[in-house]
């Protein structure tokens, strides 16, 4: 029985964004590393997870309120939601 109730950020999704490129768009920038990748499920941009010095993906969040990011790590499937705090598996 599932338990957890879904958050209205990750039910109101129509499909799961892929990564366009396996990179974190802001670390090449500044030509920096990364630990893991995650999606925006809003804009679509890939980045870097909170393991990574420059938890780019969290950064992203604060800065424009998208709430739902996919692992783009190959072999993953999941969501997250910062809002609710929520991981989801697809
Ligand atoms: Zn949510
Ligand atoms: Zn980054
Ligand atoms: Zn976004």
């Amino acid at each position: 029985m599932l338990k957890q109730t879904i958050c209205n950020h990750i039910v109101s999704l129509t499909e799961v964004r892929t990564p366009q490129a396996y990179v974190c768009e802001e670390c090449v920038k500044t030509g920096s590393s990364w630990v893991h990748l995650r999606t925006c499920q809003t804009c679509g941009i890939t980045l870097c997870c909170d393991s990574s010095p420059n938890k780019h993906a969290t950064k992203h969040f604060h800065r424009t309120g998208h709430p739902v990011v996919a692992s783009a790590e190959p072999g993953e499937r999941w969501l997250w939601c910062y809002v609710d705090e929520q991981m989801v598996s697809y």
